[in-house]
């Protein structure tokens, strides 16, 4: 597998003519939306992390999949204190819940207009999720009112990771993923795909956030590390992040390619 984007370019369709698009559609390909956020990560990863991975995810299982790929979502929901370490730092630019439903829902709209009939929208932010499932469920509710059909899945890429995986990550002490922004799993796939985004000199001391079981409004900032990083990122490494791409996007090909093998063609 290339760690390298170029190796990906011919599956999106930025990059394409609409006579080529118009062309490639006659098969029927399943169309990738990845989704991200501009968000903190860490004084040592680029604020685009969720969108530059679920890109990079979304590059490899579309062209393993003979799949199109659609420009990548770049803001995402507001960041969450447990999830993201919240929308008190500079940088992080989020949408309201109803601005990504609509992003959403239009650009299904588009698709199904298109002709595209398999969508799957690749989710790198975990604070997008239920709009995600909200503008898929408004879109799906239009598109029937016309007579058109649409099959749509929505996942996030890091559920597919094999858990042998994780625990040979994690080595001795294997925390488990809740805390894991800006951490060891982000930083270990961007070293692998982006080594000249990462600053290694920048990397925070290793701290772990520290939460209740409930979330407080307005946001305070309280139990998030002062650096953003919500746990230990100090023993991530470019092969671990190799990896952690191969074997998740493995595993997402065989469980997408399966979603879509029993639908109506
Ligand atoms: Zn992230
Ligand atoms: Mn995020």
């Amino acid at each position: 597998m290339h760690m390298n984007e170029a190796a990906y370019a011919h599956c999106r369709i930025d990059l394409m003519s609409w006579t080529r698009y118009r062309d490639r559609l006659a098969d029927d390909p399943i169309i990738f939306v990845p989704v991200g956020a501009l968000e903190q990560h860490g004084p040592h990863l680029p604020m685009g992390c969720d969108a530059i991975l679920a890109a990079a995810m979304t590059a490899r299982v579309a062209d393993a999949l003979g799949g199109l790929q659609m420009p990548t979502l770049t803001y995402g929901y507001k960041s969450q204190a447990r999830s993201g370490g919240g929308q008190l730092f500079p940088g992080t630019t989020s949408l309201d819940g109803a601005t990504l439903t609509s992003m959403v829902q239009d650009i299904l709209r588009e698709l199904a207009r298109h002709g595209g009939r398999r969508v799957v929208l690749v989710n790198g932010h975990v604070e997008n999720q239920w709009f995600l499932t909200e503008g898929i469920d408004l879109a799906l509710r239009e598109l029937s009112l016309s007579g058109k059909a649409m099959q749509v899945v929505r996942c996030e890429y890091w559920n597919y990771t094999p858990q042998p995986v994780l625990e040979s990550l994690f080595e001795d002490t294997f925390p488990g993923v809740d805390l894991e922004h800006a951490a060891l799993l982000e930083t270990s796939m961007m070293l692998a795909l982006h080594p000249e985004l990462v600053d290694l000199e920048a990397m925070p001391e290793d701290a772990l956030g520290s939460f209740p079981g409930h979330d407080r409004y307005p946001q305070d900032g309280r139990g998030v590390p002062a650096s953003g990083v919500l746990a230990p990122a100090s023993r991530a490494s470019a092969e671990k992040g190799a990896l952690l791409i191969e074997s998740t996007v493995a595993a997402m090909v065989a469980a997408l390619g399966q979603a879509f093998s029993e639908t109506m063609r």
